[in-house]
């Protein structure tokens, strides 16, 4: 194994060396104003990058499956109606995470490779004229698929609707990343974790929740102990957890935090959409095609590749790991085998994934496949030359 290569696997990302450094720390006493010089800071730079004035952020030793635990137990009870789109791997596990807590979930099946479909939830929600769904829930960036959804036509369907459903949304892998906006879209709970966008190890289930998702706490049926809300809040306002918080990774995200707005959020998002776009030029140049479906519904942060019929595209990944140490994301459940995944988020450069798709390209010729050496990183440099600093704006 070696370690100097980077991970193009859609998360943990890459970690800058700034941030490992500052997961590195000494003890401290963790009731102390000290650690609140660490949770206070983390706290509003996490407000800000989901682009909220009000809502309250809260962080859990944990990891993204556990910010969707906080979410449903702390604002539903049993029996409880939610509504969800699955196209993927996540937003079926977040919907059988939903089941397994009792409540009834009305699934939209949605094609792998397609976005939320904003007409049939309006349509469901118009239906559902005693407004028994509580909540609907939607998968920002479905990580399995490569898909990115359009979380302001959720919320406008939810208004179209009249509804007044919650809106939870999964930005596991998008928030950080690319624009997430929970105060213009509307959103009552945002869930995220600490390896993606905001480059740290795993560890840390971070959400925020609206005025009126706080609400629904005090009526929520749920059982909740490690993940409630209410708990956490009383810690913070003495500097603490309710237990014992992970300094180190608190410390860590404290430091992403100031890398990311010293970039300034935009230049973020936009060298995301960068690298990405020279990815799609790639695999162009490749002749293979994404598993999602069309332009709008491309992810900035992971890219899933299909390859030819009769081929494993785990192969690939393999290959990679074994032969040229370098990571690449397998399919998941049922496109298991079918693509594979180049991640493309957090601490990144187009000089990196020029290295990616380099060695993509020979494990693919290793394997077999109809692809000329240098043809998708020649297409992913002539996107990428003059870019990267032409395009930022003052942060
Ligand atoms: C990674 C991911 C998760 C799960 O996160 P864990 O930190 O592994 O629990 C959930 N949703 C999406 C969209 C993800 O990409």
């Amino acid at each position: 194994m070696n370690f100097q290569n980077p991970v193009f696997i859609p998360g943990p990302t890459n970690m800058p060396e700034v941030i490992r450094q500052a997961c590195s720390m000494p003890t401290i006493d963790h009731r102390s104003p000290v650690f609140g010089k660490i949770l206070h800071p983390c706290l509003e730079g996490v407000r800000r990058v989901l682009k909220s004035a009000t809502a309250q952020i809260f962080i859990f030793p944990s990891t993204g499956t556990g910010g969707w635990e906080t979410a449903l137990t702390n604002t539903l009870s049993v029996g409880d109606r939610v509504l969800a789109a699955r196209n993927g791997m996540f937003s079926h596990r977040w919907i059988d995470m939903c089941q397994r807590h009792g409540l009834q979930v009305q699934i939209v099946e949605t094609a792998w490779g397609e976005g939320i479909s904003a007409a049939r939830y309006e349509e469901i929600l118009r239906a559902d004229t005693g407004h028994k769904i509580k909540v609907v829930l939607a998968t920002h960036n479905e990580t399995a698929t490569g898909v990115l959804s359009d979380i302001a036509a959720v919320r406008r369907a939810m208004d179209a609707a009249g509804h007044p459903a919650m809106l939870f949304v999964d930005g596991v892998s998008s928030i950080g990343s690319v624009d997430f906006r929970m105060d213009d879209w509307g959103v009552d709970v945002a869930v995220t974790g600490s390896q993606k966008g905001f480059m740290l190890p795993a560890g840390l289930a971070i959400v925020g929740f609206s005025t009126k998702a706080m609400k629904a706490v005090e009526t929520a049926g749920l059982p909740r102990t490690f993940f409630d809300v209410r708990d956490m809040a009383k810690g913070y306002a003495a500097n603490a957890f309710p237990y014992t918080p992970p300094v180190g990774l608190m410390n860590g995200l404290k430091t992403a935090l100031e890398m990311l707005e010293a970039e300034g959020l935009e230049n973020v998002f936009a060298r995301h959409h960068r690298i990405a776009e020279g990815v799609r030029r790639a695999v162009d140049a490749w002749g293979l095609r994404l598993c999602a479906v069309s332009p709008e519904v491309y992810s900035n942060t992971v890219s899933a590749i299909c390859t030819p019929e009769g081929f494993n595209a785990t192969d690939i990944v393999t290959v990679a790991a074994r032969d040229y140490d370098m990571a690449f994301g397998v399919g998941l459940g049922e496109v298991a085998g079918k693509l594979f995944r180049i991640g493309h988020l957090g601490s990144l450069t187009d000089a990196m994934m020029l290295s990616g798709l380099g060695v993509a390209e020979m494990v693919m010729v290793d394997l077999g496949l109809d692809i000329k050496l240098g043809s998708g990183v020649a297409a992913a440099q002539a996107y990428y030359r003059h870019g990267a600093k032409a395009e930022r704006v003052a942060a």
